[in-house]
């Protein structure tokens, strides 16, 4: 059914935003590839997956901090694809510090590249999907999303705030054929979540494996790391036909957390 649609990933270079990317390209998805690496790495991302699914695949590094630029990586991905059917806002950083000591500049970073991108993105793809009658966004949002953990102050915020966006956009849009969800994931173990390990690891002067267990898995029931492949999944049913009626929701794939 998503045959020869068309979707921009933000932030799909690494962790899940490259695992909804490799989903789509499965089902026969054309993709806009965006976020940060090493030049010749993305490259060979591309084309591989070009490769391996037979799906047109563009890239673009366009900064998701600066708004101005947003613009102009969402008209050339319609350009290039032929319109927008599906926009995932996926890409997102961390900072972990007490809010009394938060650097500015960080916290405008997360509120830039965690909330206000997902804003601009959605600005530029609403009147494709509109003309077509039919559209996709799905938010990468977190666990952060829903409750909160101290000394994330900016994640959390922007993470409810992308929520909130979620919810506001899905009543503009819902006799239009447009469909808006959030997924908020536990812990998934990417390079994100790899920083993180080693970071808390020296704060708490714990091995890396206690670290897992007691710091980052604390409030995860099951002890288990979400899969990057479950998320994905959950990206590409909300965007199949069978999901038309789910929209302005915020889907927990949490392994319980959010059960407490
Ligand atoms: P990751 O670090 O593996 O990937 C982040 C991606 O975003 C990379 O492709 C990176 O290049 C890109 N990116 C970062 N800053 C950017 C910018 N300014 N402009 C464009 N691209 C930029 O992280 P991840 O864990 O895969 O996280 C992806 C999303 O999932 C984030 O929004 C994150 O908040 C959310 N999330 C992650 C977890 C987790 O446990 N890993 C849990 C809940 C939610």
């Amino acid at each position: 059914m998503l045959k020869g649609k068309s979707a921009v990933v933000t932030g799909s270079t690494s962790g899940i935003g490259l695992g909804i990317a490799r989903a789509f390209a499965g089902q026969g998805v054309n993709l806009m590839l965006n976020g940060f690496g090493d030049a010749a790495e993305i490259e060979k991302l591309r084309a591989g997956l070009t490769a391996e699914f037979g799906v047109k695949v563009l890239y673009d590094g366009a900064d998701m901090s600066k708004g101005e630029a947003i613009a102009a990586f969402m008209k050339k991905a319609a350009d290039g694809l032929g319109g927008v059917d599906i926009l995932v806002n996926n890409a997102g950083i961390q900072f972990v510090s007490p809010v009394d000591e938060f650097p500015e500049a960080k916290w405008e970073a997360i509120a830039n590249i965690n909330l206000s991108s997902s804003f601009h993105t959605i600005k530029a793809a609403l009147p494709g999907m509109k003309q077509k009658g039919w559209g996709r966004i799905v938010n990468i949002a977190s666990a952060h999303g829903l409750v909160a953990s101290p000394f994330k102050s900016a994640y959390v915020a922007a993470k409810h705030g992308q929520v909130g966006l979620t919810k506001s956009v899905a009543l503009e849009v819902a006799e239009a054929g447009i469909t808006v969800n959030a997924i908020c994931p536990g812990y998934v173990r990417t390079p994100l979540v790899e920083n993180q390990i080693a970071d808390q690891a020296k704060v708490h002067k714990m091995s890396q494996e206690q670290v897992i267990r007691e710091v980052i898995l604390a409030a995860q029931p099951t002890k288990k790391f979400v899969e990057v492949e479950e998320v994905a999944a959950l990206a590409v049913y909300l965007c199949g036909d069978m999901a038309k009626s789910i929209t302005g929701t915020s889907i927990a794939i949490d392994g319980g957390w959010t059960a407490r």
